[in-house]
């Protein structure tokens, strides 16, 4: 066990991102206490050592750097107005979710005021990334505070860089993954106009993959595509609310606006929950 007791490690939210991130912590030798919403996530974990509380008071009572990984800015809003309420003073906070840089700037000030610290740490990779330990990892925040939890991103990822005042990660996070949804939804769009002139996938994704435009993003879709079935890696609902965040922090272009509009269509149509790349079925 690596950490000390003023370094005691607390991870809140078990989902398709934070289990496998807990654990490559755990994996490091790391100590971690968990704690998720729904218990059941949280057995695996406990089988790799973790300790589970069934509070978040609980495992703020016993953890000095506490990081996140849950859904959007509603829910992280509710844990932290929990954590606030149970006193922070002195703790380290490493909010890794994907929320608005209003709200990181605004827990920022919060934290402080409460006698806490707050890092923005959203992160850049999918589930694979996350198991593997290769994500990147855009952080805002002190450097004092970042130094500090440069050992943890370790195991997690691959790269990690400090990019300014708190809420510069979650503008970060919000630009690359812009940048994802035009090209995931332009791929699409090449896909299907091929195969409407008689070029099948197969070979329109080995041009694809061959050509200048060919990227990790497109061999990584190229089995999805092929199999036209979107198991989530990145689900489709997250891309969607990440446009939205953009386009609230500022993003007002005509693209992001049709960006937004073809998502929006591709998640009422029940794709929500599938991978971002099911946008082809929506076209
Ligand atoms: P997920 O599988 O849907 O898990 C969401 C987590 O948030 C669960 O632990 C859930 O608890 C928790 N949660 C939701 N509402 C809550 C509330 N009101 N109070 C407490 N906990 C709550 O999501 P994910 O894929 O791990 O993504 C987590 C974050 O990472 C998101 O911000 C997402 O945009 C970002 N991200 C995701 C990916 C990806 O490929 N999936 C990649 C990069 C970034 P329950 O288990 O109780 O529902």
């Amino acid at each position: 066990m690596n950490n000390t007791t003023s370094n005691r490690i607390g991870w809140i939210g078990l989902g398709n991102m934070g289990a496998p991130m807990a654990l490559n912590l755990l994996k490091e030798g790391y100590f971690v206490s968990v704690y998720n919403r729904s218990a059941d996530k949280a057995k695996p974990l406990a089988d790799a050592g973790a300790r589970v509380y069934e509070s978040v008071r609980e495992l703020n009572e016993n953890a000095d750097i506490i990081f996140l990984m849950i859904s959007d800015d509603k829910a992280v809003e509710s844990v932290f107005s929990n954590l606030f309420k149970h006193g922070v003073e002195g703790k380290l906070f490493v909010n890794m979710s994907t929320i608005s840089p209003q709200l990181a700037c605004t827990l920022g000030v919060q934290c402080r005021e409460f006698g806490a610290q707050y890092l923005d740490a959203p992160v850049s990779g999918s589930v694979k990334p996350a198991t593997d330990g290769t994500l990147l990892i855009l952080v805002g925040g002190r450097s004092a505070d970042y130094d500090r939890v440069t050992p943890f991103f370790e195991p997690m990822g691959k790269l990690s860089l400090l990019l300014g005042e708190v809420g510069q990660g979650s503008k970060a996070k919000l630009a690359i993954n812009y940048y994802m949804s035009v090209v995931v939804e332009g791929l699409a769009e090449t896909v299907l106009f091929a195969e409407k002139h008689g070029i099948d996938r197969e070979t329109m994704m080995l041009i694809v993959n061959q050509s200048a435009c060919g990227s990790p993003m497109s061999v990584m879709k190229t089995p999805s595509v092929l199999k036209n079935n979107f198991p989530a890696a990145f689900p489709l609902k997250y891309m969607l609310k990440d446009i939205r965040l953009a386009q609230d922090a500022g993003l007002d272009t005509p693209t992001a606006d049709v960006m937004e509009k073809i998502y929006a269509k591709a998640s009422e149509n029940g794709l929500a929950d599938d991978d971002l790349m099911a946008v082809i079925k929506a076209l």
